[in-house]
């Protein structure tokens, strides 16, 4: 993770956070509490609290912009673990919540 993220969690408050329904605890192999999360089509789900506006992931604790961290890291989906400190979509929610852009990490 990038040092960048602790002191920011832009993308958990500014887009719907999808994935495949058996990436939840619903299915043996996944990992997601399905609790968390809400049905979005037959095979889709996204963490509650992205599917509406204003966006905020029920498992981002603090502030965005400030300190925050994700009640479920470890567990947390591939959407999660493949979004990228320093793309263009990072920048994007950055800009969301008036954070400047940052450069992408290697
Ligand atoms: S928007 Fe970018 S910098 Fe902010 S938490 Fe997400 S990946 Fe990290
Ligand atoms: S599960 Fe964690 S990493 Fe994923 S959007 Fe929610 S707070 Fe962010």
């Amino acid at each position: 993770m990038s040092q960048h993220c602790l002191s920011c969690g832009a993308c958990c408050a500014a887009f719907r956070v999808s994935f495949y329904w058996a990436e939840t605890d619903a299915h043996p192999s996944g990992t997601v509490p399905q609790a968390l999360t809400q049905a979005i089509s037959p095979h889709h789900v996204c963490m509650q609290g992205t599917e509406k506006n204003p966006v905020h992931c029920i498992a981002l604790e603090g502030e965005v912009g400030k300190q925050v961290s994700c009640n479920i890291y470890a567990l947390r989906s591939s959407t999660c673990r493949e979004f990228n400190a320093g793309s263009e979509a990072c920048n994007r929610a950055r800009a969301i919540h008036r954070l400047p852009a940052i450069a992408a990490e290697n």
